[in-house]
């Protein structure tokens, strides 16, 4: 077993520290309040090839490996623990993964060098209003005509439409299920990339979320929109196993991200501890806290550990050396667990404020926020239980079966 990091690893999670202290940690506020991660820290993260750094080489990408991807999510997360700019990098990471895994030569050559340059998004649109957790049941069409596919469907709760629609100069799209044969289930669930700003027959809305409020979400309905074979992603049909690979990568780098930012309000709290005195001494004195502190640096330690773990794991199954199964169980563990710890730690940590910790004026309250977005986001902390409920036992005992 090894711990240590490679000299590359190294050198990567030295430059995003720097970046995050110099760049991004001054903004986190200003992030949240104006609801947008500035243009300059997008440009950066490209300027660093961190953009879609899953991506391939010929592609704009730097094929990194899942592990390295959660160094840079863990350093974007202590620099910003409001969770926006982890979450921009880590989906785009994720589905950009997905779509130079199983996207056609074509729309690779076509979306994914803008998204490694900072100039469009690309996230997933799985959701819909009825349908979030049973992805199975969207009801998203896709039908083929005449060399083209046509979608009709809506999708709810996206990540990234403003920075698609109002912010990147070249919008974006996402990877998203339609049904091709509806009577499958998910054996009929297809993905398609489907570019959003410009798209003949899609309608956008904005929803206003309160936190990690620097990435925006909302939701896009689907009138007749035509879509080229070429944006097909993969094999018709297998959409639903494609979009599960891409969840396990998104899981594993949240738990990361989660424990991260935590550990971040953490340290804050420990400088406050040691400075503020009551009954004539530090109250990082006082066992109570300190008790607290320990437990809950133990329990962030334990999850970000396990997500290091869990993305090891996927990139050993990237090269066939373990298992689909084994790798999704450990994603969906460590996406269990840690934005948990994240946000009890980070409440205790708020705790050691006093009243000061209640004013807009001490920043925790966003870490709190913004980690609490992952009890839901990119599966619900219920459905990471039913998966591991399911990976223990065996499919005999699904629940929903
Ligand atoms: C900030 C944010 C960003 C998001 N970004 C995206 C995005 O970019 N793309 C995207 O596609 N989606 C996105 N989502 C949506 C997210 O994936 C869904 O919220 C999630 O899958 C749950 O779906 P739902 O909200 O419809 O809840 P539902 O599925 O309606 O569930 C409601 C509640 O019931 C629980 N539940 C459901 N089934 C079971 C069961 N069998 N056993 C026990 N409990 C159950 C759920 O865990 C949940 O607590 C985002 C969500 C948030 C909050």
């Amino acid at each position: 077993m090894e711990f240590e990091l490679t000299d590359e690893q190294k050198m990567v999670q030295e430059m995003v520290r720097e970046f995050g202290r110099s760049q991004i940690q001054p903004l986190v506020k200003k992030i949240d309040e104006e609801k947008k991660i500035p243009d300059a820290i997008i440009k950066g993260l490209a300027n660093l090839g961190l953009l879609g750094m899953t991506v391939s080489p010929p592609y704009g990408g730097a094929g990194a490996d899942p592990v390295t991807v959660g160094l840079v999510a863990e350093e974007l997360a202590r620099a910003d623990f409001s969770c926006a700019v982890p979450t921009f990098f880590l989906v785009q990471c994720a589905w950009g993964f997905i779509l130079n895994k199983y996207g056609q030569e074509e729309a690779k050559q076509a979306i994914l060098p803008w998204v490694t340059k900072g100039e469009a998004f690309i996230g997933i649109a799985s959701t819909e209003p009825d349908a979030g957790s049973d992805v199975a049941s969207i009801k998203t069409r896709a039908e083929k005509r005449d060399g083209t596919y046509i979608l009709n469907g809506e999708k709810m709760f996206i990540s990234g439409l403003k920075e698609i629609m109002n912010q990147l100069p070249r919008g974006g799209g996402y990877v998203t299920l339609a049904k091709t044969d509806p009577a499958k289930g998910a054996r009929g669930i297809s993905l398609f990339y489907v570019p959003l700003k410009g798209t003949t027959g899609i309608t956008t809305t904005f929803l206003e979320d309160w936190g990690r409020k620097g990435i925006s979400t909302g939701g896009f309905a689907l009138e007749n929109v035509a879509i080229p074979e070429t944006y097909l992603i993969g094999e018709e049909n297998q959409g639903f196993y494609y979009a599960m690979e891409g969840f396990d990568l998104a899981r594993a780098i949240i738990a990361v991200v989660s424990s991260s930012a935590a550990l971040s309000a953490l340290h804050q709290a420990m400088d406050y501890m040691k400075i503020r005195k009551a009954f004539g001494q530090p109250i990082a004195r006082f066992e109570a806290l300190q008790f607290k502190l320990a437990e809950n640096w133990a329990k962030l330690e334990a999850a970000r550990l396990l997500g290091y773990k869990a993305l090891w794991t996927y990139g050993l199954e990237q090269k066939g050396e373990k298992s689909r199964f084994e790798t999704t169980k450990l994603c969906a563990a460590a996406k269990m667990l840690a934005p948990v710890f994240a946000f009890e730690a980070i409440n205790d940590a708020i705790q050691c404020f006093g009243a000061f910790g209640y004013t807009e004026e001490c920043p925790l309250h966003l870490a709190l926020r913004g980690v609490r977005s992952y009890y839901w986001a990119e599966g619900t902390l219920e459905i990471m239980k039913i998966i591991v409920g399911r990976e223990l036992l065996g499919k005999d005992f699904i629940a929903y079966r």
